[in-house]
């Protein structure tokens, strides 16, 4: 089968629908939102840990990077199918959009953690919205800290997606924006993502690669248990190729030989997942 004529976006398989509850619950997400932006877009520009998630370009997310693995099992084994997201914006946190989720992949790391998502509907407004003036609004205490994502009730998904779908859907300016983000990026560091060497823009054609394992005879190569997405070291050793890369999180595809799940932490000491 030849890899580079399959199509690769749900519904086609290896992509499988989720089973969502009667109730659908949700998540909020937070995310790193590019502060040379007037737009509240993911951090294409942080160094040495450049962003893709979350994928508005191919309306995913665990697809490119392996952000979030906890947030992405649970949508999985709970059919939980909202994901509202959270970033920080002059510090205030704002809700600037929202994935539907409906169809889920088993990702190239093996032992039952590791799933990419996929949405049907995407919806980010500009502006964002405080979310000290939603906890006003609905009574809630979404604004209360926490670290990467939280679980949120049936109710409290309703309430903020009807209020994100009074707004415009402003996906196209986001993207428009991700891409003049990218443009820096290679101009400034030869790449639109430095850290894995990726020149091409995100689409559904460019996610084939990360595929492979599902089209592809796999090769004698022992695909590791759970890897810890960051180090102390932020150095990461290639078991296919031997090299050696820095980048801040755990990259899933080597940027040298491009291998999927090849890449292990140096250091011992290994941060959560
Ligand atoms: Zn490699």
């Amino acid at each position: 089968m030849d890899l580079n004529e399959v199509a690769v976006d749900p519904p086609n398989p290896p992509w499988k629908p989720l089973e969502i509850l009667s109730q659908p619950e949700g998540y909020l997400s937070y995310y790193y939102s590019d502060d040379i932006s007037p737009l509240p877009v993911r951090w294409v520009t942080k160094p040495g840990d450049n962003k893709s998630d979350p994928n508005l370009e191919t309306s995913t997310y665990g697809l490119f990077s392996t952000c979030s693995s906890n947030m992405r099992r649970g949508v999985v084994k709970y059919g939980r199918p909202y994901i509202f997201f959270i970033t920080n914006r002059n510090g205030v946190r704002v809700l600037s959009g929202y994935y539907h989720i409906k169809w889920y992949v088993e990702g190239a790391f093996s032992g039952g953690w590791d799933f990419s998502i996929a949405a049907d509907k995407v919806h980010f407004v500009n502006p964002p919205i405080s979310l000290v003036e939603i906890d006003k609004k609905f009574g809630l205490t979404l604004a209360k800290h926490f670290r990467t994502h939280k679980g949120i009730s049936h109710e409290t998904c309703c309430k903020l997606r009807n209020l994100l779908d009074l707004y415009e859907d402003s996906t196209a300016s986001y993207l428009e924006e991700i891409d003049r983000l990218e443009r820096f990026n290679l101009q400034h560091g030869e790449y639109r993502y430095i850290g894995w060497k990726q020149k091409d823009k995100f689409s559904w054609e460019y996610a084939r690669q990360y595929f492979k394992q599902f089209f592809q005879e796999s090769s004698e190569q022992v695909i590791p248990q759970r890897v810890k997405n960051s180090n102390d070291e932020n150095q990461w050793f290639c078991s296919s190729c031997q090299r050696v890369f820095v980048n801040k999180s755990l990259l899933r595809r080597c940027p040298n030989c491009g291998e999927l799940a090849s890449l292990q932490p140096i250091s011992k000491n290994a941060g959560e997942p």
